[in-house]
């Protein structure tokens, strides 16, 4: 596979190149496996473990506290127009996070810091139910630009380290309609969203449980209208899984 071994290839370019200064403190980072951030920035880094009480369909951090048994109970309502059936990130957009979300727009790589965070967080419930990863598409225009779908360098990581299937074809972008546009509320950006997806192949996604990638999660509009597309197309249940969503939006 082309974006692997393009990994496999980054991965040695890297090796001759560190240490590296950190992409947030600027001091040296200490081993590769960090990727663009130091020890120091990583340990500042919020990443979510399995202990937050967090809305269960969004993952929104919530500050009710609940029973661990009443956890699936906790919604914040922001998310009840949205199609998925619940979304996790690795962890909050700050620090080593956001660096590394913004040095995968650059490098088709993932540090191994980050891919064993991305495997915990799928270990875990609800997400471990899943049968199928899917990564969100990119435009075909911005992906040739890019030379890669950032989305997809995360779901070759993934699939590789749970041996789930990992499925790029069956799901495509269909318009250009997405792009943000500044000043653009939530709404706006749903509208614009809608509809931009499309299921090639229904057969493939129909039972399924889909895990759907992406690098983040902001307002859930993208996710949302592809979680919807996959579940008209028979999908049984759309999981989300992104590198990191902001604290609150
Ligand atoms: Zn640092
Ligand atoms: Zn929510």
């Amino acid at each position: 596979m082309l974006q692997r071994a393009a990994s496999l290839c980054y991965d040695s370019l890297l090796s001759l190149v560190y240490p590296q200064p950190c992409a947030v403190c600027g001091c040296s980072v200490e081993s590769r496996a960090f990727g663009v951030a130091c020890a120091k920035c990583w340990g500042q880094t919020k990443l979510f473990t399995d202990d937050e009480t967090t809305c269960w369909k969004c993952g929104r951090l919530s500050s009710a506290t609940v029973a661990t048994e009443q956890r699936e109970l906790v919604r914040c309502h922001r998310c009840d127009e949205q199609s998925f059936t619940a979304a996790r990130a690795c962890g909050v957009y700050e620090l080593a996070l956001r660096a590394s979300v913004l040095q995968l727009k650059h490098e088709p790589h993932i540090c191994r810091v980050l891919t064993e965070q991305l495997l915990k967080v799928q270990s875990q419930a609800p997400l471990n139910r899943a049968t199928r990863i899917i990564p969100v598409p990119l435009h075909r225009e911005r992906e040739r630009a890019r030379g890669f779908n950032q989305a997809l360098v995360i779901a070759v990581e993934l699939a590789r380290a749970t041996s789930l299937p990992l499925d790029e074809t069956s799901l495509q972008r269909t318009s250009h309609a997405n792009r943000h546009r500044a000043g653009m509320d939530a709404k706006g950006r749903r509208d614009t969203v809608a509809n931009a997806f499309q299921v090639n192949y229904p057969t493939m996604v129909a039972g399924e449980r889909v895990l759907l990638i992406d690098d983040v999660f902001t307002t859930g509009a993208t996710v949302s209208s592809c979680a919807q597309t996959l579940l008209e197309a028979g999908a049984a249940e759309v999981y989300v899984l992104t590198l990191a969503r902001p604290l609150r939006y």
